[in-house]
């Protein structure tokens, strides 16, 4: 069996796709380039709006300059609520979760052991995932994004957050094999999803993606402190549940999104070099093979306010990983 490559990719949002950032990912070697609708509570719309541009030929015409310079287009988004809309609260009370009160709520994700609802969201991502233009089979359709909102029906309750999301991602993928052998599916292992599921097993083909939000920024991720001790000392049975060979980090070194505290207009940036530099090494010794990070809020709204942002950072941490490898 050959090695595997190391893989570098970064997420934007996609209002932000321009020419400009296809050069950024080519020039720095990327293997891929993705589009993330904005997250939060209003995702499905954000996920919506992003659908509409992929039917513009001017918007296509841009991935496809990506795509034939070789970079891997994927689409990674909060698609849950997209998946079941919340018009279906009333005729189907009992596909949404129950809160820790006891109520039926159409807040946030569903309830995972109502085998209608989870039909219902399998065979509408196997729909949302033919309008996604280009895309490899590599699918991230991620739950909803808040920290925890498992169901806690009587028979979900059973299940921990991170169990719930994977016996989504498994329904859910089982259904788009059915279309194409080849796709993949993330679990995100984020926020209250950080424990590795434990009465779940993924199936094969199921990745795990590992997004450390609640993380202290500006010390390294093998860093001592609360903050960072939490996030990373999961990792070793996430890896250990999903295997190292298709797990992708998705960090927050380029997110200045985060750092404009997702308000426009963006502030300017300023990537931390040793961060970046020590994580890669961190991940990659842990046995990550694929490296990426949000990079939202650098589109040309920045660049008109401050000029090219310094993306050299990630390039030289994700150089020396190659040369080690
Ligand atoms: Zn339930």
């Amino acid at each position: 069996m050959s090695t595997p490559g190391i893989k570098a990719s970064l997420l934007i949002h996609p209002e932000e796709l321009d020419r400009t950032w296809i050069h950024r990912c080519t020039d720095m070697n990327l293997t891929g380039l993705a589009l993330h609708p904005v997250g939060g509570a209003d995702a499905h719309q954000s996920l919506a709006a992003m659908l509409e541009l992929l039917d513009q030929p001017g918007y296509r015409q841009l991935l496809d300059e990506a795509a034939d310079a070789g970079l891997d287009i994927e689409y990674e988004m909060h698609a849950l609520r997209y998946l079941l809309p919340k018009d279906l609260f009333e005729k189907h009370p009992d596909w949404f979760r129950m809160n820790q009160d006891g109520q039926r709520t159409a807040d946030f994700n569903f309830c995972v052991t109502n085998h209608e609802a989870m039909d219902y969201v399998a065979k509408n991502a196997a729909n949302l995932v033919k309008k996604l233009y280009r895309s490899s089979s590599r699918y991230f359709l991620w739950m909803d994004d808040v920290g925890t909102a498992a169901c806690c029906c009587p028979n979900c309750s059973q299940y921990s957050p991170s169990e719930q999301q994977l016996m989504v991602m498994n329904r859910i993928l089982q259904e788009l094999q059915k279309d194409n052998p080849h796709a993949t599916l993330a679990h995100l292992a984020y926020t209250g999803c950080l424990q590795a599921p434990e009465k779940v097993k993924p199936l094969p083909g199921i990745f795990l993606e590992y997004a450390p939000f609640d993380r202290d920024f500006h010390r390294p991720i093998t860093d001592d402190c609360a903050k960072n001790t939490a996030q990373w000392q999961p990792l070793e049975k996430l890896l250990q549940v999903f295997g190292c060979d298709t797990a992708k980090v998705l960090d927050y070194w380029l997110d200045n999104s985060l750092y404009s505290q997702w308000t426009k207009p963006p502030k300017s940036f300023q990537a931390d070099d040793a961060v970046i530099q020590a994580d890669f090494q961190a991940y990659y010794a842990l046995g990550f093979r694929d490296f990426s990070s949000f990079a939202c809020y650098l589109g040309k709204d920045y660049t008109d306010l401050y000029g090219e942002p310094d993306l050299s950072a990630f390039e030289r941490a994700y150089q020396d990983v190659k040369e080690k490898h």
